[in-house]
């Protein structure tokens, strides 16, 4: 039997080579202090540089605590999240990237946020490091958002959240792009979603795997979203 943990971090991975040593670093970092149970599932979605090998590496340096999923072909990053998402044991559950936007100091304090009764704690990335119009087709995003439904949280599609496991079971992850909705799905299902202001960096390594032009398929997945009222 798998041994209880209090908290799983779930992390996809598509080439970030770059970026996985350091990340490892500050993981460890932030997590040591708790003192707690908890394992780290990297996913890694099809990774054709020498990511498998990191994360191997990592597994063998504390099996204990590093488990890595290993899918192939790369299936996108919904699917890397939904593959991780299952196989976690955490009492709660916090996804972050793997590229060092989202930064793993903000872990202690969305653990704090959740002990308030939350079923989701998301990222605010107040002072967002992306291309002035990505960010900007963001706030705009966030803005129409939280005007049609209600939501009261600023950045609905920052990565870094965290999930009480019995809302896990309620995020549905069938089709590419659905995790950017995720806050809204829990939310339309009646779920209480929260927010910390959250720390964000610029891309040091590799390069984003997304192009503003998403921004077509984004407005359509959320009126398909909405129409499921978040089940679906
Ligand atoms: N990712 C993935 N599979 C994909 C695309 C992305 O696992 O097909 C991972 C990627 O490695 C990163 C996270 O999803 O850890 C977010 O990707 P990215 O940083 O490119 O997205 P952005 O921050 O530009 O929205
Ligand atoms: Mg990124």
């Amino acid at each position: 039997m798998p041994k209880e943990k209090d908290y799983s971090l779930v992390i996809p991975v598509y080439n970030e080579e770059g970026s996985l040593e350091p990340l490892w670093g500050e993981i460890l970092q932030a997590m040591t202090p708790l003192c707690c149970a908890y394992e780290i599932v990297f996913v890694n979605d099809g990774s054709t540089d020498s990511s498998p090998a990191l994360l191997k590496k990592f597994e063998g340096q504390l099996p204990e605590v590093v488990r890595v999923i290993d899918l192939f072909p790369r299936g996108g990053q919904t699917r890397a999240l939904r593959q991780g998402l299952d196989a976690a044991q955490g009492s709660v559950v916090i996804t972050l990237d793997a590229d060092l936007q989202n930064d793993p100091a903000d872990i202690p304090q969305i653990l704090e946020k959740m002990k308030e009764g939350y079923d989701c704690v998301c990222g605010w990335r107040k002072n967002r490091q992306d291309t002035p119009l990505k960010a900007g087709l963001s706030k705009v995003g966030n803005i129409l958002q939280r005007w049609l439904t209600g939501m009261t949280i600023h950045d609905v599609s920052c990565t870094l959240r965290a999930y009480r496991k019995e809302s896990v079971g309620k995020i549905p992850l069938r089709w590419e792009g659905q995790h950017r909705f995720i806050p809204l799905s829990l939310s339309l299902q009646g779920c209480k979603v929260g927010e910390i202001v959250s720390h964000h960096r610029k891309r040091s390594f590799g390069h984003t795997k997304y192009s503003h032009k998403r921004i077509f398929k984004v407005i359509l997945d959320f009126f398909r979203v909405l129409r499921a009222r978040g089940r679906r």
